[in-house]
Protein backbone atom coordinates (compact mmCIF):
# COMPACT_ATOMS: atom_id res chain seq x y z
CA UNK A 1 0.00 0.00 0.00
CA UNK A 2 1.24 3.44 -0.92
CA UNK A 3 0.52 6.48 1.17
CA UNK A 4 -0.25 8.64 -2.15
CA UNK A 5 -1.86 5.63 -5.03
CA UNK A 6 -1.33 6.56 -8.66
CA UNK A 7 -5.39 7.07 -8.52
CA UNK A 8 -8.15 7.07 -6.07
CA UNK A 9 -11.40 7.16 -7.61
CA UNK A 10 -13.28 10.28 -6.85
CA UNK A 11 -17.39 9.66 -5.31
CA UNK A 12 -19.81 13.04 -5.93
CA UNK A 13 -22.17 11.32 -3.30
CA UNK A 14 -25.05 11.23 -5.75
CA UNK A 15 -24.18 8.06 -7.00
CA UNK A 16 -26.37 5.91 -4.69
CA UNK A 17 -28.92 8.31 -4.72
CA UNK A 18 -29.36 8.00 -8.47
CA UNK A 19 -28.83 4.39 -8.66
CA UNK A 20 -32.12 3.85 -6.15
CA UNK A 21 -33.65 6.01 -8.41
CA UNK A 22 -33.42 4.15 -11.45
CA UNK A 23 -34.25 1.01 -9.15
CA UNK A 24 -37.55 2.57 -8.55
CA UNK A 25 -38.57 3.46 -12.28
CA UNK A 26 -38.29 -0.45 -12.78
CA UNK A 27 -35.82 -0.02 -15.68
CA UNK A 28 -32.37 -1.35 -15.43
CA UNK A 29 -31.74 -2.39 -18.96
CA UNK A 30 -30.29 -0.45 -21.90
CA UNK A 31 -31.51 2.66 -23.21
CA UNK A 32 -33.66 4.07 -19.91
CA UNK A 33 -33.75 7.50 -18.86
CA UNK A 34 -30.50 8.22 -17.33
CA UNK A 35 -28.85 6.49 -20.47
CA UNK A 36 -30.63 9.11 -22.48
CA UNK A 37 -29.80 11.80 -19.94
CA UNK A 38 -25.67 11.10 -20.36
CA UNK A 39 -26.33 11.23 -24.02
CA UNK A 40 -28.39 14.34 -23.80
CA UNK A 41 -25.70 15.92 -21.76
CA UNK A 42 -22.89 15.41 -24.34
CA UNK A 43 -24.95 16.50 -27.43
CA UNK A 44 -26.05 19.62 -25.93
CA UNK A 45 -22.56 20.67 -23.88
CA UNK A 46 -20.22 19.82 -26.85
CA UNK A 47 -22.29 19.76 -30.29
CA UNK A 48 -21.61 16.21 -30.62
CA UNK A 49 -24.19 14.68 -33.48
CA UNK A 50 -25.11 11.76 -31.41
CA UNK A 51 -24.02 9.60 -28.66
CA UNK A 52 -24.00 6.09 -28.08
CA UNK A 53 -23.20 4.95 -24.42
CA UNK A 54 -20.93 1.46 -24.41
CA UNK A 55 -19.38 -0.66 -21.85
CA UNK A 56 -16.07 1.05 -22.38
CA UNK A 57 -13.65 2.69 -25.14
CA UNK A 58 -12.75 -0.58 -26.34
CA UNK A 59 -15.88 -0.97 -27.58
CA UNK A 60 -16.58 2.44 -28.60
CA UNK A 61 -13.75 1.78 -30.76
CA UNK A 62 -14.95 -1.65 -32.10
CA UNK A 63 -18.41 -0.43 -32.79
CA UNK A 64 -16.34 2.37 -34.82
CA UNK A 65 -14.88 -0.24 -36.98
CA UNK A 66 -18.04 -2.19 -37.48
CA UNK A 67 -19.96 1.03 -38.42
CA UNK A 68 -17.62 1.86 -41.00
CA UNK A 69 -17.16 -1.31 -42.05
CA UNK A 70 -13.50 -1.62 -42.26
CA UNK A 71 -12.11 -4.45 -42.87
CA UNK A 72 -9.34 -7.21 -44.42
CA UNK A 73 -7.42 -5.14 -47.22
CA UNK A 74 -8.16 -1.52 -45.95
CA UNK A 75 -5.08 0.07 -43.95
CA UNK A 76 -5.45 2.35 -40.83
CA UNK A 77 -3.22 4.95 -39.76
CA UNK A 78 -2.38 5.19 -35.50
CA UNK A 79 -0.20 6.25 -33.30
CA UNK A 80 2.23 3.36 -31.86
CA UNK A 81 2.18 5.35 -28.90
CA UNK A 82 -1.10 4.31 -27.95
CA UNK A 83 -2.87 2.10 -26.13
CA UNK A 84 -3.42 -1.75 -27.02
CA UNK A 85 -7.40 -0.84 -27.49
CA UNK A 86 -6.73 1.85 -30.04
CA UNK A 87 -5.36 -1.11 -32.46
CA UNK A 88 -6.43 -3.87 -31.20
CA UNK A 89 -10.56 -2.51 -32.18
CA UNK A 90 -9.33 -2.55 -36.01
CA UNK A 91 -6.89 -5.76 -35.82
CA UNK A 92 -10.10 -7.65 -34.49
CA UNK A 93 -11.87 -6.84 -38.32
CA UNK A 94 -9.05 -8.11 -39.81
CA UNK A 95 -7.54 -4.38 -41.41
CA UNK A 96 -3.93 -3.46 -41.70
CA UNK A 97 -1.95 -1.51 -39.29
CA UNK A 98 0.06 1.09 -39.86
CA UNK A 99 2.01 3.06 -37.12
CA UNK A 100 2.91 6.73 -36.74
CA UNK A 101 5.76 8.21 -34.43
CA UNK A 102 5.47 10.71 -31.78
CA UNK A 103 5.91 14.53 -32.16
CA UNK A 104 9.73 14.89 -30.88
CA UNK A 105 8.53 17.63 -28.04
CA UNK A 106 4.98 16.11 -26.84
CA UNK A 107 3.34 11.93 -27.08
CA UNK A 108 0.75 12.69 -29.37
CA UNK A 109 1.09 11.64 -32.98
CA UNK A 110 3.30 13.61 -35.47
CA UNK A 111 1.25 15.20 -37.57
CA UNK A 112 3.88 16.12 -40.36
CA UNK A 113 4.05 12.58 -40.44
CA UNK A 114 1.42 11.01 -41.00
CA UNK A 115 1.35 11.94 -44.51
CA UNK A 116 4.02 9.60 -45.78
CA UNK A 117 2.19 6.50 -44.36
CA UNK A 118 -1.16 7.41 -46.68
CA UNK A 119 -1.52 4.75 -49.70
CA UNK A 120 -4.57 3.93 -51.84
CA UNK A 121 -5.98 1.52 -49.11
CA UNK A 122 -5.62 3.78 -46.30
CA UNK A 123 -9.27 4.14 -45.09
CA UNK A 124 -9.04 5.66 -41.55
CA UNK A 125 -7.02 7.59 -39.52
CA UNK A 126 -7.23 7.18 -35.53
CA UNK A 127 -5.66 9.93 -33.40
CA UNK A 128 -5.11 9.75 -30.04
CA UNK A 129 -6.01 12.99 -27.64
CA UNK A 130 -3.01 12.04 -25.34
CA UNK A 131 -3.73 12.33 -21.53
CA UNK A 132 -6.96 14.17 -22.72
CA UNK A 133 -4.41 16.74 -24.58
CA UNK A 134 -5.31 17.45 -28.19
CA UNK A 135 -3.64 16.61 -31.24
CA UNK A 136 -2.38 19.39 -34.12
CA UNK A 137 -6.00 19.11 -35.10
CA UNK A 138 -5.84 21.69 -38.06
CA UNK A 139 -3.45 19.53 -40.19
CA UNK A 140 -5.09 16.37 -39.55
CA UNK A 141 -8.26 17.36 -40.56
CA UNK A 142 -7.16 19.02 -43.75
CA UNK A 143 -5.36 15.30 -44.60
CA UNK A 144 -8.57 13.70 -43.37
CA UNK A 145 -10.31 15.67 -46.41
CA UNK A 146 -7.35 15.89 -49.08
CA UNK A 147 -6.83 11.86 -49.30
CA UNK A 148 -10.91 11.48 -48.33
CA UNK A 149 -10.18 9.28 -45.36
CA UNK A 150 -11.88 8.69 -42.18
CA UNK A 151 -10.80 10.68 -38.60
CA UNK A 152 -11.51 9.01 -35.69
CA UNK A 153 -10.61 10.88 -32.62
CA UNK A 154 -9.83 8.48 -29.59
CA UNK A 155 -10.32 10.88 -26.83
CA UNK A 156 -10.82 8.57 -24.07
CA UNK A 157 -9.04 10.87 -21.60
CA UNK A 158 -10.32 13.88 -23.59
CA UNK A 159 -13.61 14.65 -21.62
CA UNK A 160 -14.41 18.36 -21.86
CA UNK A 161 -11.03 19.09 -23.42
CA UNK A 162 -10.87 21.37 -26.05
CA UNK A 163 -8.39 22.17 -29.13
CA UNK A 164 -7.41 26.05 -29.68
CA UNK A 165 -7.73 27.08 -33.46
CA UNK A 166 -5.88 29.24 -35.13
CA UNK A 167 -9.00 31.72 -34.72
CA UNK A 168 -8.92 31.42 -31.24
CA UNK A 169 -11.55 29.41 -31.00
CA UNK A 170 -11.88 26.80 -28.17
CA UNK A 171 -13.40 23.81 -30.45
CA UNK A 172 -14.63 20.54 -28.31
CA UNK A 173 -11.97 17.51 -28.47
CA UNK A 174 -14.90 14.72 -30.17
CA UNK A 175 -16.44 17.15 -31.82
CA UNK A 176 -13.91 17.34 -35.24
CA UNK A 177 -13.54 13.87 -36.26
CA UNK A 178 -16.19 11.32 -38.33
CA UNK A 179 -16.49 9.46 -34.94
CA UNK A 180 -15.11 9.54 -31.66
CA UNK A 181 -14.78 7.73 -28.93
CA UNK A 182 -14.63 8.50 -24.82
CA UNK A 183 -13.94 6.31 -21.17
CA UNK A 184 -15.36 6.23 -18.30
CA UNK A 185 -12.99 3.59 -16.72
CA UNK A 186 -12.02 4.54 -13.22
CA UNK A 187 -8.93 6.13 -13.73
CA UNK A 188 -10.43 8.34 -16.28
CA UNK A 189 -11.38 11.94 -14.87
CA UNK A 190 -15.17 10.97 -14.82
CA UNK A 191 -15.79 7.34 -14.65
CA UNK A 192 -18.44 5.05 -13.63
CA UNK A 193 -16.38 2.03 -12.76
CA UNK A 194 -15.83 0.06 -16.42
CA UNK A 195 -17.72 2.76 -19.24
CA UNK A 196 -17.37 4.43 -22.50
CA UNK A 197 -19.41 6.39 -25.44
CA UNK A 198 -19.00 6.45 -29.57
CA UNK A 199 -19.57 9.78 -30.92
CA UNK A 200 -21.17 10.17 -34.15
CA UNK A 201 -20.35 13.66 -36.43
CA UNK A 202 -21.75 12.56 -39.92
CA UNK A 203 -25.20 11.49 -39.24
CA UNK A 204 -25.16 9.35 -42.07
CA UNK A 205 -23.96 6.49 -40.10
CA UNK A 206 -26.97 7.23 -37.08
CA UNK A 207 -28.98 4.38 -38.44
CA UNK A 208 -26.46 1.68 -38.86
CA UNK A 209 -24.65 2.65 -35.43
CA UNK A 210 -28.17 2.63 -33.88
CA UNK A 211 -28.59 -1.17 -35.76
CA UNK A 212 -25.29 -2.18 -34.09
CA UNK A 213 -25.70 -0.90 -30.29
CA UNK A 214 -28.99 -3.00 -30.21
CA UNK A 215 -27.78 -6.59 -31.20
CA UNK A 216 -28.49 -5.88 -34.91
CA UNK A 217 -31.61 -5.34 -34.19
CA UNK A 218 -34.23 -2.36 -35.55
CA UNK A 219 -35.36 -2.05 -31.69
CA UNK A 220 -35.26 1.36 -32.01
CA UNK A 221 -37.43 1.83 -34.79
CA UNK A 222 -39.56 -0.27 -33.71
CA UNK A 223 -40.03 1.17 -30.32
CA UNK A 224 -40.87 4.41 -32.23
CA UNK A 225 -43.58 2.64 -34.06
CA UNK A 226 -41.77 3.14 -37.17
CA UNK A 227 -41.19 -0.42 -38.10
CA UNK A 228 -43.94 -3.34 -37.86
CA UNK A 229 -41.84 -5.73 -36.69
CA UNK A 230 -38.83 -6.27 -34.51
CA UNK A 231 -36.19 -7.84 -36.31
CA UNK A 232 -32.81 -9.24 -36.78
CA UNK A 233 -31.12 -5.86 -39.59
CA UNK A 234 -27.50 -6.23 -39.72
CA UNK A 235 -24.71 -7.40 -37.82
CA UNK A 236 -24.17 -5.91 -33.98
CA UNK A 237 -23.84 -6.92 -30.56
CA UNK A 238 -24.93 -5.78 -26.90
CA UNK A 239 -22.83 -2.38 -26.76
CA UNK A 240 -25.31 -0.78 -24.39
CA UNK A 241 -24.55 -0.61 -21.13
CA UNK A 242 -27.55 -0.88 -18.35
CA UNK A 243 -29.17 2.06 -16.54
CA UNK A 244 -27.16 0.79 -13.20
CA UNK A 245 -24.03 2.10 -15.58
CA UNK A 246 -25.80 5.44 -16.41
CA UNK A 247 -27.18 5.95 -13.55
CA UNK A 248 -23.35 6.04 -11.38
CA UNK A 249 -22.39 8.02 -14.85
CA UNK A 250 -24.94 10.92 -14.51
CA UNK A 251 -24.02 11.68 -10.71
CA UNK A 252 -20.73 12.21 -11.82
CA UNK A 253 -21.18 14.43 -15.21
CA UNK A 254 -23.07 16.54 -12.98
CA UNK A 255 -19.93 17.39 -11.03
CA UNK A 256 -18.02 17.93 -14.04
CA UNK A 257 -16.67 21.70 -13.43
CA UNK A 258 -15.57 20.91 -9.88
CA UNK A 259 -13.59 17.73 -10.74
CA UNK A 260 -11.76 19.59 -13.67
CA UNK A 261 -11.37 22.36 -11.58
CA UNK A 262 -9.58 20.48 -8.96
CA UNK A 263 -7.56 18.74 -10.90
CA UNK A 264 -6.49 21.77 -12.30
CA UNK A 265 -5.18 23.17 -9.11
CA UNK A 266 -2.74 19.52 -8.76
CA UNK A 267 -1.50 20.05 -12.22
CA UNK A 268 -0.55 23.98 -11.67
CA UNK A 269 1.02 23.09 -7.88
CA UNK A 270 3.43 20.12 -9.81
CA UNK A 271 4.29 22.91 -12.37
CA UNK A 272 5.36 25.26 -10.20
CA UNK A 273 6.56 22.96 -7.15
CA UNK A 274 8.86 20.19 -9.64
CA UNK A 275 11.52 22.37 -11.46
CA UNK A 276 13.18 23.18 -8.72
CA UNK A 277 13.21 19.31 -7.07
CA UNK A 278 14.24 17.92 -10.65
CA UNK A 279 15.87 20.31 -12.88
CA UNK A 280 19.39 19.29 -11.48
CA UNK A 281 19.06 15.79 -12.62
CA UNK A 282 18.02 16.73 -16.31
CA UNK A 283 14.30 15.63 -15.33
CA UNK A 284 11.50 17.99 -17.76
CA UNK A 285 8.46 18.93 -16.76
CA UNK A 286 5.58 18.44 -20.01
CA UNK A 287 5.92 21.27 -22.88
CA UNK A 288 2.50 21.44 -23.91
CA UNK A 289 2.22 22.76 -27.12
CA UNK A 290 -0.28 25.99 -27.80
CA UNK A 291 -3.06 24.89 -29.01
CA UNK A 292 -4.05 22.61 -26.58
CA UNK A 293 -6.68 23.35 -23.66
CA UNK A 294 -6.80 20.64 -21.31
CA UNK A 295 -9.00 18.66 -18.71
CA UNK A 296 -6.37 18.23 -16.69
CA UNK A 297 -6.00 14.04 -16.64
CA UNK A 298 -2.65 13.76 -16.28
CA UNK A 299 0.78 15.34 -15.43
CA UNK A 300 4.03 13.70 -16.66
CA UNK A 301 7.60 14.27 -16.11
CA UNK A 302 9.99 12.71 -19.22
CA UNK A 303 13.44 11.23 -17.51
CA UNK A 304 17.00 11.14 -19.48
CA UNK A 305 16.64 7.51 -19.92
CA UNK A 306 15.24 4.34 -18.81
CA UNK A 307 17.47 3.64 -15.99
CA UNK A 308 16.59 7.37 -14.49
CA UNK A 309 13.22 6.65 -14.68
CA UNK A 310 14.06 3.21 -12.66
CA UNK A 311 16.11 5.17 -10.02
CA UNK A 312 12.91 8.23 -9.99
CA UNK A 313 10.29 5.75 -9.72
CA UNK A 314 12.17 3.77 -6.98
CA UNK A 315 12.95 7.21 -4.63
CA UNK A 316 9.37 7.91 -4.96
CA UNK A 317 8.28 4.21 -4.30
CA UNK A 318 10.32 4.67 -0.61
CA UNK A 319 8.52 7.54 -0.08
CA UNK A 320 5.36 6.11 -0.60
CA UNK A 321 4.23 7.42 -3.52
CA UNK A 322 3.08 5.46 -6.39
CA UNK A 323 4.46 6.97 -10.08
CA UNK A 324 3.84 4.93 -12.97
CA UNK A 325 5.44 4.58 -16.66
CA UNK A 326 2.44 4.25 -19.83
CA UNK A 327 2.24 2.75 -22.81
CA UNK A 328 4.54 0.35 -24.47
CA UNK A 329 4.79 0.77 -28.06
CA UNK A 330 2.41 -1.19 -30.25
CA UNK A 331 4.80 -1.85 -33.20
CA UNK A 332 7.48 -3.34 -30.70
CA UNK A 333 4.17 -5.31 -28.77
CA UNK A 334 4.55 -8.94 -28.62
CA UNK A 335 1.90 -9.38 -30.54
CA UNK A 336 2.91 -7.30 -33.19
CA UNK A 337 6.50 -6.32 -34.15
CA UNK A 338 7.08 -9.97 -35.78
CA UNK A 339 4.61 -8.28 -38.69
CA UNK A 340 6.04 -4.75 -38.24
CA UNK A 341 7.46 -3.69 -41.50
CA UNK A 342 7.83 0.10 -41.18
CA UNK A 343 10.13 2.30 -40.18
CA UNK A 344 12.01 2.98 -36.58
CA UNK A 345 9.44 5.17 -34.21
CA UNK A 346 12.45 6.94 -32.50
CA UNK A 347 10.52 9.79 -31.18
CA UNK A 348 7.41 7.23 -29.68
CA UNK A 349 10.74 5.03 -28.49
CA UNK A 350 11.51 7.73 -26.50
CA UNK A 351 8.17 8.44 -24.75
CA UNK A 352 7.85 4.57 -24.04
CA UNK A 353 11.38 4.59 -21.99
CA UNK A 354 11.73 8.17 -20.57
CA UNK A 355 7.97 9.31 -19.50
CA UNK A 356 6.60 8.60 -15.87
CA UNK A 357 3.12 9.77 -14.71
CA UNK A 358 2.63 11.48 -11.46
CA UNK A 359 -0.37 10.58 -8.87
CA UNK A 360 -3.12 13.19 -10.15
CA UNK A 361 -6.58 12.67 -8.48
CA UNK A 362 -9.28 14.98 -6.69
CA UNK A 363 -9.15 14.17 -3.51
CA UNK A 364 -5.11 14.32 -3.64
CA UNK A 365 -3.34 15.72 -0.64
CA UNK A 366 -0.92 18.35 -1.46
CA UNK A 367 0.80 18.93 1.72
CA UNK A 368 1.14 15.32 2.99
CA UNK A 369 2.41 14.64 -0.87
CA UNK A 370 5.29 17.73 -0.31
CA UNK A 371 6.06 16.46 2.73
CA UNK A 372 6.98 12.57 1.41
CA UNK A 373 8.83 13.93 -1.12
CA UNK A 374 10.80 16.31 0.91
CA UNK A 375 10.76 15.07 3.92
CA UNK A 376 13.49 12.34 3.65
CA UNK A 377 13.10 9.45 5.73
C1 LIG B 1 -8.18 4.43 -21.29
C2 LIG B 1 -7.95 4.41 -22.76
C3 LIG B 1 -8.57 3.47 -23.59
C4 LIG B 1 -9.38 2.33 -23.05
O1 LIG B 1 -10.56 2.73 -22.43
P1 LIG B 1 -11.48 1.62 -21.71
O2 LIG B 1 -12.73 2.38 -21.39
O3 LIG B 1 -10.74 1.17 -20.50
O4 LIG B 1 -11.71 0.53 -22.68
C5 LIG B 1 -8.38 3.56 -24.96
N1 LIG B 1 -7.61 4.51 -25.50
C6 LIG B 1 -6.97 5.43 -24.74
C7 LIG B 1 -6.13 6.50 -25.39
C8 LIG B 1 -7.11 5.40 -23.34
O5 LIG B 1 -6.48 6.33 -22.59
Amino acid sequence: MYEIPFNSPYFTGNELVYLQDAQKRGRLSSNGEYTRKCQHFFESRYGFERVFLTHSCTQALEMAALVLDLGPGDEVILPSYAYVSTANAFALRGCSLVFADSRPDFPAIDETKIEDLISPRTRALVIVHYGGMSCNMEKIIELSIKHDIYLIEDAAAAIDAYYLDSNGEEIPLGSMGHMATFSFHETKNISCGEGGMLVLNDVSFIDRAEHIWSRGTNRKSYERGLSAAYQWVSIGSAFAPSEINAAWLWAQLEQIEHIKNKRKIIWDWYDEHLEALFENFGIKRPTIPEFVRQNYHLYYLTCTGLEQRQDLIEFLQSRGVLAVFHYQCLHLSPFFREQYQGEPLYEAEKFQNTLLRLPLFVDLDRNQLQGLIQGGK
